[in-house]
């Protein structure tokens, strides 16, 4: 076993369950082991490395910003938290961006603007509606938030105030509004964590007219789906809905540290490459899986948009990721199902070697 195992068996608090392997370096969407092997990255590091490993632009925007000046803190203005955030707001339409620490710590002041929203009207301890099965994140209120008890059960009580919709059932949401004092719904576009289940078209904009009828708001979590992943900047971008608030993090930083100036350089380089002939792309390349998946021995079902997919495959899940790993493929899983999040600019001979593999694991 190699020492690195060892030495993070030992010291690092065990709360993930790891697969082995040490990546230690990569180019694109090409990761490299401690031993050399090459692996073709579906994972991208859980879709946060949206142009691969080592991203030249993204390099060079970051080390600029290394040789200027590397935090300030929030008592200052730095020229790359303003531009990243107006960057954000005019590809969006939104009118402000606050910025955190992690897709969980968005999430959490998402909830915040929700309650102070009803509090400012006059509404006392309104309900968030979230759906179950989602997944928001690991700190105690979006773990409550979070619509799936085994994520709850050892860490209880959690944050109050939580109520449960079922996904792409809009009188559920409907029923929770007429019995309860609701200040907004929270959900993401397509459950990431939960499977690769993407909402229905007539379920997300019912529960958006229903919002704007009840003058509840609509968030949407876009911590996964967002920059780019689904072939649309923001996810929400593929229903005819305007959300009032949207949290999002992978891509542009797993950390940002409230807008510091290096993740916001980072960020801007991400956000200022995906254009519509990389959306086009990334289209492109999602129906090239969706295609090549969907009739292959021992697939059942493909689900999710863009470069966001599940494949429910016959085999359990464990046996196509240890396969796909022997033969030089990294992915992940949702639940039962082979989740793929490559990087969004992933080479085109890569993927068709990668879904040469996945096709080959999933075989009977
Ligand atoms: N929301 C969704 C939809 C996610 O998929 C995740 C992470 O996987 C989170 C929130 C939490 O983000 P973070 O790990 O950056 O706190």
């Amino acid at each position: 076993m190699s020492d690195i195992f060892e030495i993070d068996k030992t010291y690092v608090a065990n709360t993930y369950n790891r697969f082995p392997v040490d990546l230690v370096s990569g180019n694109g969407s090409i990761i490299k082991d401690n031993t050399g092997k090459e692996y073709i990255d579906l994972g991208s590091g859980i879709g946060v490395t949206a142009f691969g490993i080592q991203d030249e632009e993204w390099k060079k925007a970051v080390i600029e910003q290394l040789n200027k000046i590397q935090h300030a803190s929030n008592l200052y203005y730095t020229e790359p938290c303003a531009n990243l955030a107006k960057m954000l707001c005019e590809k969006t339409g939104f009118k402000k961006v606050f910025f955190g620490n992690s897709g969980a710590e968005a999430n959490e002041c998402a909830i915040k603007v929700a309650r102070k929203y009803a509090e400012d009207k006059g509404v006392k301890n309104a309900k968030i509606i979230t759906l179950k099965n989602s997944f928001h994140g690991r700190t105690l209120t979006t773990l409550a938030a979070t619509g799936q008890d085994v994520f709850h059960k050892d860490f209880l009580p959690l944050t109050d105030g939580f109520i449960y919709g079922e996904a792409n059932n809009l009188q559920s949401i409907i029923d929770l509004v007429e019995n309860n004092t609701v200040c907004a719904v929270m959900m993401e576009c397509i459950q990431g964590e939960g499977g690769v289940i993407a909402l229905n078209k007539d379920f997300v904009e019912g529960v958006y007219k229903l919002c704007q009828e009840k003058d509840i708001l609509l968030v949407i979590d876009e911590v996964q789906t967002g920059n780019g992943r689904t072939g649309k900047l923001y996810a929400y971008m593929n229903y005819d809905i305007k959300p009032d608030v949207i949290t999002t993090a992978k891509g542009l930083a797993g950390s940002t540290f409230g807008g510091n100036p290096i993740a916001a350089a980072g960020a801007i380089s991400i956000i200022s490459r995906i254009n519509d002939e990389l959306l086009d792309e990334i289209k492109q390349k999602s129906n090239y899986i969706c295609e090549k998946l969907k009739n292959a021995d021992g697939i059942l079902s493909v689900s999710g948009m863009g470069l966001m997919l599940g494949v429910e495959t016959k085999k359990p899940v464990k046996e196509v990721l240890s396969y796909l790993m022997d033969h030089g493929v990294l992915a992940l899983s949702a639940k039962t199902k082979l989740r793929l999040l490559p990087a969004l600019n992933i080479k085109m001979s890569d993927l068709e070697k990668a879904v040469d593999v996945i096709i080959a694991a999933v075989k009977e």
